[in-house]
């Protein structure tokens, strides 16, 4: 059984695409957005991770989304 932040990771490098906290809550099917934020804003504070505005490669949207550092 994979943790939340595992969970997270792992799609945000599987889809090798920018993600926002809203698509990857509902991909993940988790009731908390906060809960999604605080794992991505940990993640980007790695060298493996950016977080930033962009385009969401989900929805479509301009907004913070986080993507694997190239
Ligand atoms: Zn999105």
């Amino acid at each position: 059984m994979k943790t939340i932040p595992e969970r997270v990771n792992a799609l945000i490098t599987d889809s090798e695409a920018a993600q926002c906290d809203r698509c990857i809550q509902e991909a993940l099917d988790l009731a908390q957005n906060n809960q999604v934020q605080q794992i991505t804003s940990a993640l980007a504070t790695t060298s493996e991770f950016v977080r930033g505005k962009g385009a969401c490669a989900a929805c479509g949207k301009t907004k913070v989304v986080t993507r694997r550092a190239a």
